[in-house]
């Protein structure tokens, strides 16, 4: 959809109530000497949005068209349930079955185990079957399984019943280990939409995938606004940012959850236990690369506040984490991009 100046005013606050949900694009103004395009689709299970801006409308929209054609192409590749990609193929397979994965699955594969060895296991690429045993894959009837199922499951995460060689053939020696990298591949479809745009020529824009969001250049007239979430209301923000050539991802346990006996389950997991993880509310990163960014959200979300401001603090990133209390709290780099805080958050 590319926008005449009459119908922007709309797009934008249409984009500002889907940017909520995810964790946000503010509204973004027209200049005279730019032409700005803007347009959302449902993909990998999640609202994606692009906000291009330029001095050429027949560039931008030219650019827009091969963005989606390139994640309609990784949505299918990273697909670990369903589809003709090769990680369905690989959790599809016969246990001992070599299954070539190509380039983009086999190196995101290998920098998802490097990033579960780093995060203490917090991590984990491998998580697929107790993904699957809650409900969560593909959001297909979340509830919460019999305690001994759990325990049954765990054996089946440990990511030594899985093989990944050099040439990028993977095995699964474990016939009930599944791979997922939902923890990271948004954050590493974002980065590769962003270089194709940037090899397009285009300079400024936002790429949202679902709360995984990449800024480049500005909006014009300023730097581009992005609104962290509030966990308790999705319609308010928690605090809102200004940066510039960044990636911003926010994990939250109130993306994709289920209610039990007043007891919410969410679908971020902790390895070592096989239950949604506890420490907190929500946790936002701020790094150059957004695949590391999600990784890194997932991950710090699973360690809790100490462990998980420390590996961030070793991975070049700021961090800010809504805790369990509501309070925000967060690496001291941070405060540079935030430009507002919620004053019930005591940020
Ligand atoms: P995110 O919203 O980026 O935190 O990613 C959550 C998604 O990653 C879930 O929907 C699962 O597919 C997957 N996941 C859940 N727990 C973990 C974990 N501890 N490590 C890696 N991926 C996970
Ligand atoms: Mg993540």
């Amino acid at each position: 959809m590319s926008l005449s100046p009459g119908r922007l005013r709309l797009a934008a606050a249409a984009g500002l109530a889907l940017a909520l949900l995810g964790g946000a694009l503010l509204a973004s103004r027209r200049q005279a000497s730019s032409e700005l395009v803007n347009d959302s689709r449902f993909l990998m299970g999640t609202y994606i949005q692009l906000t291009l801006r330029g001095p050429d409308k027949a560039a931008l929209d030219a650019a827009m068209t091969a963005a989606w054609q390139e994640m309609t192409r990784l949505e299918t590749a990273f697909d670990p349930w369903k589809g003709e990609g090769p990680l369905h193929r690989l959790n599809d397979s016969p246990a001992g079955t070599p299954v070539p994965l190509g380039g983009d699955v086999a190196d995101l594969l290998r920098l998802a185990l490097d990033f579960r060895t780093r995060s203490s296991g917090a991590f984990s690429p491998t998580l697929g079957a107790m993904i699957r045993l809650w409900g969560f894959a593909e959001m297909a009837d979340p509830h919460l399984p019999p305690a001994q199922a759990i325990a049954d499951t765990l054996p089946h995460v440990d990511p030594t019943g899985l093989t990944l060689s050099e040439n990028g053939t993977a095995v699964r020696t474990d016939p009930r280990l599944l791979v997922d990298l939902g923890g990271i591949a948004k954050g590493e479809i974002v980065d590769k939409v962003a270089q194709l745009l940037t090899r397009r020529g285009v300079n400024d824009f936002i790429v949202n995938a679902g709360g995984n969001l990449l800024v480049r250049g500005d909006r014009g007239d300023g730097p581009w606004k992005i609104g962290v979430a509030d966990p308790d209301d999705r319609d308010a923000l928690a605090a809102k940012l200004a940066v510039t050539d960044l990636a911003v991802v926010t994990s939250g346990d109130y993306e994709r959850f289920f209610e039990k006996d007043g007891v919410r389950y969410h679908h971020i997991f902790d390895p070592a236990t096989g239950y949604p993880a506890r420490g907190m509310r929500s946790v936002t990163i701020v790094a150059p690369s957004c695949g590391l960014s999600d990784a890194l959200s997932t991950a710090v979300f699973v360690l809790g506040e100490d462990r998980g401001l420390a590996l961030a603090r070793n991975s070049g990133a700021e961090v800010m984490i809504i805790g369990n209390d509501g309070k925000i709290r967060q690496t001291p780099g941070m405060a540079k991009y935030v430009t507002w805080t919620s004053p019930k958050r005591g940020g």
